[in-house]
């Protein structure tokens, strides 16, 4: 039911003024009346965004850590749903932002308590969140484990029987369930829900068509919501509903993230091992034997396809390794596509015989055209850019066939209805032309407001010139004077290098990778170790207080040189000053922004650089919260 607008219109206002004048009420008067503190930037933003929903703007609001972004964007977006009629989204960084805006004693709720104000608030979560009956019903039959007892009490009756049936089967509903458990039973990419005959029963379903209701506001991720755009016309051409509604307005919170997150939505990928179990599956007894040998003759292709494809990777210490693209493997690769069409047309007597189950069939029907565009895709001589990477310990090859601006400039930026970006790095010294550039954004508005914090008082930034071969004993003598510290390095191999330099002190401190990145950061955060070294942790590491304080930045994160990057420099006039400082300058002033959590905290910024990286001292300098010391080691 549509929920009325939490201030009264008068004839002679409009919305967006009277909006502006309860802005004001709200956090001059009413918060602070009832004893949460304001800030002026805080309320500045608001203002901002309220006039970025009167122009239907693009808008990145830079404001710095403790500004209080999240009550700034929340009392102008849950109105504007209502006098819309349609909710606002919020696309959080990850799945686990999601859950700590909704939790009892966050910002939605203390608005909800101070405010008296029920907000109708319904949570979208990716899809490999929630349960997938078929799956379940499966590992019921072949597989043991308390989990699925766990599991089978949280079906509403409903599912198989009369009864209500109610949204069930969210991640989160079981916290005793470890990752692994969990992965035998969950929604995955191979799974074709709109062939599926429990589609109706299943707790996916049930959930979307519960957040597709909601009146104020959606929550996903930012990944999810690039599923959304990726799948949308493809999902209406099949007549299914888009993963999410039509909405009002949409908020980036950690909008500097959004990027990487349509890299990964817009990706074709092939894994090494899925094509094989897809068609093992069908292997069943009472197959006809062209079927089955056509699947063999697949599988050995796709085989070949990879050994083919590990011969013709450029070694190289990146992440994302470069394909040379041997007459061979592209022979192969035309094979396979070769093999894909007659087993389609195989499909279609198999389909009459019954003998393959309906569901398994289509399945891989569906799989198997994906499969097939890819792999076109790949061997064509088209602007795709691919790479071959390791996705959760599976060699995986993947295809980016169109650049995401071009994507996001057509499929998002161009519908006239506001989008906010909230974070506190967006610009480089207030110049946001970098972020725009990479998200194909033309026409935007945007402020920056600075963090409430005294760094002046609480942090100091010390540069150490030091050689290359000479910075680990730098960090050596700084190690000396304990303290936890996070040293950040702009690549695995880099940090790698300093691990083997460091010898037996190496067993004293947690390196990214010797296990789950997770529990090493609890390890250190109840400070059972001192130290920790991380490539990845230059943002999203929130650890106040005296969890941190002391950062070490090893070197300068410029980008690394793989198909990606290459693609970007490629299409720019200048790629040092369009792609390559940018990057590097945001990264920075990310991993700097993990020292400074809270008003209690304090610590210091210590960046080695050699002779190469000084050249970009001056560079540097305008992103500093505080004059830095030079040392010369
Ligand atoms: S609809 Fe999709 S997630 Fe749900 S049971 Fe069917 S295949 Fe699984």
């Amino acid at each position: 039911m549509r929920q009325s607008i939490p201030f009264e219109l008068s004839k002679d206002k409009s919305f967006f003024d009277s909006l502006g004048d309860w802005i004001g009420d709200v956090l001059y008067d009413e918060l602070p009346e009832k004893g949460l503190e304001m800030r002026d930037e805080q309320i500045f933003m608001a203002y901002q965004i309220e006039s970025a929903l009167r122009e239907k703007s693009v808008l990145f609001a830079e404001a710095g850590v403790g500004t209080g972004k999240t009550i700034a964007y929340l009392l102008p977006s849950i109105a504007y749903a209502r006098y819309t009629g349609k909710p606002a989204l919020i696309a959080c960084a990850d799945e686990t932002l999601i859950d700590q805006l909704v939790k009892e004693g966050g910002d939605i709720y203390k608005l909800q308590q101070l405010l008296d104000l029920k907000i109708d608030v319904r949570l979208a979560k990716s899809r490999d969140q929630y349960l997938c009956l078929k799956r379940y019903e499966e590992a019921e039959q072949f597989l043991d484990g308390d989990y699925l007892d766990e599991i089978a009490v949280s079906i509403p009756e409903g599912v198989y029987g009369s009864g209500k049936l109610e949204p069930y089967g969210q991640r989160s509903d079981y916290p005793n369930i470890s990752d692994q458990e969990w992965s035998q039973v969950n929604y995955n990419a191979i799974q074709q829900c709109q062939v599926c005959d429990i589609r109706n029963r299943c707790g996916q379903t049930l959930h979307r068509q519960n957040y597709r209701e909601s009146t104020d506001l959606i929550i996903c991720s930012q990944d999810f919501y690039m599923e959304h755009i990726a799948t949308k016309e493809s999902r209406e051409r099949e007549s299914q509903t888009p993963l999410l509604p039509e909405v009002s307005m949409v908020v980036f919170d950690e909008g500097h993230l959004l990027e990487f997150a349509a890299q990964k939505a817009m990706t074709i990928k092939i894994q090494d091992y899925t094509i094989v179990k897809v068609l093992d599956r069908l292997m069943v007894d009472g197959v006809r034997e062209k079927t089955l040998n056509l699947m063999e003759e697949l599988q050995d292709g796709h085989e070949l396809f990879f050994d083919q494809l590990r011969d013709d990777v450029i070694d190289s210490t990146e992440e994302r390794k470069r394909i040379k693209k041997s007459d061979m493997l592209l022979k192969i690769g035309k094979r396979v596509i070769s093999i894909v069409e007659q087993l389609f047309e195989e499909f279609v007597f198999e389909s009459e015989m019954y003998i393959i189950p309906e569901y398994e069939i289509r399945m891989a029907e569906e799989f198997l055209e994906q499969y097939e565009e890819a792999m076109r895709i790949f061997i064509g001589n088209g602007d795709a850019v691919d790479w071959l990477e390791d996705t959760d310990g599976e060699e995986t090859l993947v295809i980016m066939p169109h650049l995401i601006t071009e994507v996001l400039s057509k499929k998002v930026f161009s519908k006239k209805i506001p989008f906010i970006f909230s974070s506190a790095t967006l610009s480089i010294d207030k110049n946001f032309s970098y972020i725009a550039y990479s998200l194909g954004i033309k026409k935007f508005e945007s402020f920056t407001v600075a963090s409430p914090f005294d760094y002046e008082e609480v942090m100091g930034i010390n540069i150490h010139k030091a050689a290359q071969e000479d910075k680990t004993a730098v960090v050596k003598q700084l190690l000396e004077d304990p303290q936890q510290t996070l040293i950040l390095f702009k690549s695995k191999q880099s940090m790698d290098t300093f691990k083997k330099q460091l010898g037996d002190v190496a067993e004293t401190i947690a390196f990214e990778g010797d296990r789950e990145l997770s529990s090493i950061i609890r390890d250190f955060q109840n400070k059972k170790m001192q130290t920790i070294c991380s490539y990845h942790l230059w943002e999203g590491l929130d650890l106040p207080e005296e969890a941190l304080t002391r950062v070490i930045i090893f070197d300068l994160p410029f980008p690394p040189h793989d198909p990606l990057f290459d693609a970007k420099r490629s299409f720019a006039d200048d790629p040092f000053d369009e792609v390559e400082l940018p990057y590097m300058l945001l990264r920075i002033q990310q991993g700097m922004g993990r020292l400074i959590r809270t008003s209690n905290d304090h610590g210091t910024i210590e960046l080695l650089l050699n002779e190469e990286e000084q050249q970009s001292i001056d560079a540097i300098k305008p992103v500093f919260a505080v004059e830095p010391t030079l040392i010369e080691e």
